[in-house]
């Protein structure tokens, strides 16, 4: 569903990616893992087109995202395609990106009503259906502050999941919370995983790569260095690199 093909991406004289590819299947739940700067953030942006790759491309469900192939060249799709491309492909930040001033169920409907054209009262039956789903029921009227890490971060999947995305991409969802409510939002992407959405997901959290991964990929330096099985990678991983990662981090 998601083909990464020849990506490469450079910051100035910095190379962030070096002719990634990656092919995430139907269904399929990819975790990503490897050191801080080896390009993991940047790849996953780069499915959205939040990054613009300096070569290669990625498509969703056979879909070019942010360029088209014009005189045998790629150059970039008008701003209100790659707008309803990124309906597409969800995604949740480390950080907590709700909007600030708005309730939780404002912030649900938000792009459900502005960029797909819901009626209001339509989103307003998905956003309830979709915090009962992550467990907020009661929390609709709260503003993000009010909330604990935890419960942001469960709404923003539910802000996501409000645009009926075909993929789902997160990068370090649980990093920047507290121990206590990790595994509330790690439970509701479990879920997630099991309801067969294809995920693609950037994780410390080692355990659960070994748990929900189809597949995981280790990147380090700006390319996939080996990728398969969790028990393939993460318990009898080929590569000494992998290997050095993993001794590190668990
Ligand atoms: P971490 O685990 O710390 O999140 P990462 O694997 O996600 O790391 P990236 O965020 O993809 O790494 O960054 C890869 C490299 O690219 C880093 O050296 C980073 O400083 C650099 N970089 C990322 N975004 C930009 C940008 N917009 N401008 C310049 N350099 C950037
Ligand atoms: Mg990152």
């Amino acid at each position: 569903l998601i083909q990464i093909e020849g990506v490469s991406k450079s910051f100035g004289p910095l190379h962030v990616l070096d002719r990634v590819d990656l092919d995430v299947y139907a269904g399929e739940v990819v975790c990503i893992i490897g050191p801080s700067g080896s390009g993991k953030s940047t790849l996953l942006r780069c499915v959205n087109h939040l990054e613009q790759p300096d070569e290669g491309w990625v498509k969703v469900d056979g879909e070019m995202i942010g360029v088209e192939v014009r005189n045998d060249r790629l150059v970039e799709l008008p701003p209100a395609e790659l707008t309803r491309q990124r309906t597409e492909v969800g995604m949740v930040f480390q950080s907590f990106n709700l909007f600030g001033h708005m309730t939780v169920l404002e912030n649900i409907i938000e792009s459900p009503v502005q960029v797909l054209r819901e009626s209001k009262a339509k989103a307003l039956e998905h956003a309830r259906q979709l915090l009962e789903w992550v467990r907020l029921e009661g929390k609709e009227n709260t503003y993000p502050r009010q909330l604990s890490g935890g419960q942001q971060q469960r709404a923003a999947i539910a802000r996501a999941l409000a645009m009926r995305p075909k993929v789902m991409l997160f990068d370090e969802p649980t990093s920047a919370l507290d121990p206590e409510t990790v595994g509330e939002v790690l439970s509701v992407m479990r879920r997630l995983a099991s309801e067969g959405l294809t995920m693609m997901v950037v994780t410390h959290e080692i355990d659960f790569a070994r748990d929900v991964a189809d597949r995981v990929a280790f990147m380090d330096g700006g390319d996939i260095i080996e990728q398969g099985t969790p028990a393939e990678v993460l318990d009898n991983p080929r590569e000494e690199r992998t290997r050095q990662f993993l001794s590190r981090v668990v």
